[in-house]
């Protein structure tokens, strides 16, 4: 299966969860650029069959979704034995301060607020998962 080549390279793959489809450009094509393999999707549902499907090294997860809310998605990753171990990076809404502890509350590793700079970001994904292998600037 493609999806078992996938995992045996060395590139991380990186599940990314977001409704807005500029954002969800953006944090693809940035993330992408500095070297992981990405899937995408904006909604929750979809995104707990694809991290099942693709377990992905990390989830940079929404808090809001269009279906069903992220904090749930979160939750039932944790829950679930075969996904619970993938670490989640939460994306919550700035003015939302309850979001971040119930982000945290809800199984998440961590957030990062909207408007993010998008160092931020890479730097939480390497944090997680360590910097990508290959060279950007190549
Ligand atoms: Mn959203």
């Amino acid at each position: 299966m493609a999806g078992d080549e996938a995992r045996q390279s060395a590139q991380r793959l990186i599940l990314i969860v977001e409704d807005n489809e500029l954002n969800l450009k953006l944090l693809k094509d940035v993330i992408e650029y500095h070297g992981y393999a990405t899937v995408v999707t904006g909604f929750g549902e979809v995104a707990i069959d694809l991290a099942h499907q693709h377990q992905p090294d990390l989830i940079l997860l929404d808090i809001q979704l269009a279906d069903i809310s992220g904090l749930d998605v979160a939750r039932r990753l944790k829950a679930d034995p075969q996904t619970r171990a993938i670490p989640i990076v939460a994306v919550t809404a700035f003015a939302m301060l309850g979001d971040r502890a119930k982000s945290i509350e809800s199984g998440c590793n961590d957030y990062v607020a909207k408007p993010f700079r998008i160092v931020e970001v890479l730097e939480l994904i390497a944090r997680y998962i360590g910097a990508p292998p290959a060279d950007p600037t190549r």
